[in-house]
């Protein structure tokens, strides 16, 4: 117990269970916690993907598109908690965090999430102290755009043609071939960029619809997120150049 007589974070134990080299003991870390202290970790590092059983928290306005990123089936994403990257294995729909920071939008000052009482229902469900149970049937229970946009065909068949042109899974295919050193190849990807890149502003200038909405409907943009496949993009005028990203040397 510390001076606040809350339970300490962490402890660490001596185990019997093995040995390192050496007849050292190995040191174990397990958590004491039994129920969330709102300590805020888990809101830095794993904003939740939304579930259907979160529709009303859009429909009354206490979710905005500012405050959701649409993660596309194959996308890259890199995970703050494990420093690596995954690939999206659908699609998702997440909070998304104050600008570049990764931390749950929703999470202010100290430790305070300004929806707690409606917060959204994988937040409710996770907990760091026991069994994981957000991730079961994600597949079947995740808030998908055509929630959202269902019934405006005029997105949904935006949406429909910009994956056809522009989905990760041929993207990956398609700088695969790349690094192969195919050249009909990088030209596709340059006009899956130009695609990308022109789908926003038309369809914001057709419907009236703000950055945030465009950005939920394409999901983050194609010159952002090939930095994940290890490519970044230069423009020059209308055109675009596709580079390696270069690896940092190690320090
Ligand atoms: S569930 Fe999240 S906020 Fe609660 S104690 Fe665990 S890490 Fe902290
Ligand atoms: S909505 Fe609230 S509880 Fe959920 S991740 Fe964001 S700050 Fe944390």
């Amino acid at each position: 117990m510390n001076q606040n007589n809350e339970p300490k974070e962490t402890f660490e134990v001596l185990t019997p269970q093995g040995y390192e080299h050496g007849d050292k003991p190995q040191k174990m870390k397990f958590s004491k916690r039994t129920s969330c202290v709102r300590c805020g970790t888990c809101c830095r590092t794993n904003p939740p993907t939304l579930l259907k059983a979160d529709a009303d928290l859009l429909a009354d306005g206490t979710i905005r598109p500012e405050h959701m990123v649409v993660i596309r089936d194959g996308e890259r994403v890199y995970s703050v908690s494990d420093k690596d990257i995954y690939i999206a294995p659908f699609e998702m729909i997440m909070l998304r965090g104050h600008g570049v920071s990764p931390a749950c939008g929703f999470l202010a000052g100290e430790n305070v999430c300004e929806i707690y009482e409606t917060r959204p229902a994988q937040c409710r469900a996770y907990t760091c102290f026991g069994p994981q149970v957000t991730v079961t049937g994600l597949e079947a229970s995740r808030m998908t755009r055509s929630d959202m946009f269902g019934e405006i065909p005029f997105v949904m068949e935006a949406i429909s043609r910009h994956e056809a042109k522009c989905s990760y899974l041929l993207l990956a295919d398609l700088l695969e071939a790349v690094a192969g050193g195919d050249e009909a190849a990088a030209d596709t990807v340059l006009d899956m960029l130009q695609y990308d890149a022109q789908a926003r502003p038309f369809l914001a200038e057709k419907l009236g619809l703000s950055p945030d909405v465009i950005r939920l409907i394409f999901g983050r943009p194609l010159t952002e997120t090939i930095r994940e496949f290890g490519y970044q993009v230069e423009q020059d005028g209308d055109d675009y150049i596709l580079r390696i990203v270069k690896q940092e040397e190690p320090a």
